[in-house]
């Protein structure tokens, strides 16, 4: 094996030092696979009992009237995330889309959006209108409230239950940290929230940013009380398998108000034609369980690799997990430069190129991404990126096998030790 490594690139110290930890993590990786066992039960049993068959595999066009491979995922879907109703279409382009199709669809002009978990994610904050943005929430006379977490991390229940008023019809809840420093909530704490809010208000629409959560835990936000669960499937559902789309989960009348707006009122759900691409969100779906599981392991491994040698790491070696984002703080731009190389050079596909920074519109300083992927800008396969100014952090996530994401991270390292910035 350790053979193996060195000839794709790892040193043998660098071999010796992830040997090590792997070995330490044992207990915590049967407990992820046993949550990608009861996961991947979860997805047969919704395939199964929606009859899943050869015929749902075959591509429509035009109008897509009568999809059955469209109308029975939608159903697989619902079984799934436990929810009464989906939406999941490749019309939906990607995770803000999702967003923003459940939020425009769900507001009246005259109704205030509520988040209790701080400032949503950046793509969100146009979506709303907090930067003012073309076609905003904003504009349609829609207001926002936020209230932040406090200092600790936990709800500020307070001022919650204050900015609860007449107008608020719907409370967004970001389960992901993204690329924040606050924790990723887990679906209890969610949970939690919920029932807060709807003891406030029972009225009030709940929509959960599944984004980077899926099939991370047992249970999924609908299950917790949530009115809608949203997401991408370029992210964690889609397996790495589907090219492109979105999905809601929810509320049967949140999901349609969801199709009248993705289509047109009077049609909704009843067009769209799937063109082919339905078969590889089922395979998706199918291997979407162990493929998070993968991603989780590569975090953990991750998180205690870097922690073990010194680095502040987002979350903790040994802090609980609820979505697929590591945080590993480096501390100079070089470090940063190199740990992307590393991932670069361990990809698939295009492990030929250099990252290089680079002045990415709407960002104050240059950002050095790292992604080999078959699906552009897919982050459930392995891909890394960090703006360069302190304190030098990066943010990686995904790999659609443990084996890769585990290669990704030894020659992160290996890139480190080579250039001397890291004693081993
Ligand atoms: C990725 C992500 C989004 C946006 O998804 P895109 O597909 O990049 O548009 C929204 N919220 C969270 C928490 C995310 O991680």
């Amino acid at each position: 094996m350790k053979e193996k490594y060195l000839e794709l690139g790892v040193s043998e110290p660098v071999y010796d030092i992830g040997a090590r930890i792997e070995q330490e993590l044992k207990e915590r990786f049967a407990a992820i696979d046993e949550t990608a066992e009861y996961n991947q039960l979860k997805v047969i049993g919704a395939m199964q009992k929606h009859r899943v068959s050869a015929e749902c595999f075959m591509a429509t066009n035009g109008y897509g009237y009568n999809d059955l491979g469209r109308d029975t995922l939608e159903e697989v879907y619902a079984s799934c995330f436990q929810a009464e109703a989906a939406l999941v279409r490749p019309q939906i382009t990607c995770g803000t889309h999702a967003l923003a199709l459940a939020l425009m669809s769900n507001l009246r002009p005259g109704d205030e959006l509520l988040s209790p978990v701080g400032k949503p994610y950046d793509t969100l904050e146009e979506v709303i209108g907090i930067r003012p943005s073309r076609g905003s929430l904003a504009e349609y006379g829609i207001t926002y409230r936020q209230v932040d977490l406090l200092p600790d991390g936990s709800f500020d229940y307070e001022n919650i239950r204050k900015a609860i008023g007449e107008r608020t019809r719907l409370v967004t809840i970001q389960r992901s940290k993204g690329y924040q420093t606050r924790p990723t909530l887990s679906v209890s704490r969610i949970e939690e929230l919920i029932r807060f809010i709807k003891g406030i208000k029972p009225e009030v629409l709940v929509m959960v940013d599944n984004c980077y959560g899926e099939f991370v835990e047992r249970r999924e936000p609908v299950e917790a009380g949530a009115d809608m669960a949203v997401g991408s499937l370029i992210k964690n559902p889609g397996g790495g398998l589907a090219p492109i789309g979105g999905y809601i989960v929810g509320r049967k009348e949140c999901i349609e108000n969801a199709a009248y707006r993705l289509t047109s009122p009077g049609l909704g759900k009843e067009v769209g034609a799937s063109l082919g691409v339905i078969q590889s969100f089922y395979q998706g779906l199918f291997l979407a369980p162990t493929v998070t599981a993968g991603a989780l392991k590569g975090a953990i491994f991750a998180a205690n690799l870097y922690e073990r040698l010194g680095f502040p790491v987002f979350p903790d070696g040994s802090q609980s997990r609820h979505d697929i984002i590591q945080a590993v703080t480096l501390g100079s731009p070089e470090r940063l430069v190199a740990f992307c190389k590393g991932i670069q050079a361990a990809a698939p596909v295009d492990s030929h190129v250099t990252p290089e920074p680079w002045d990415m519109p709407g960002y104050d300083s240059p950002v050095i991404m790292a992604a080999g992927a078959v699906v552009q800008g897919s982050s459930i396969e392995l891909s890394a990126d960090g703006p360069l100014r302190p304190p030098y952090a990066v943010y990686f996530q995904g790999g659609l096998t443990w084996y890769h994401a585990k290669l990704g991270i030894l020659m992160s390292l290996q890139k480190l030790y080579e250039a001397g910035l890291v004693e081993l």
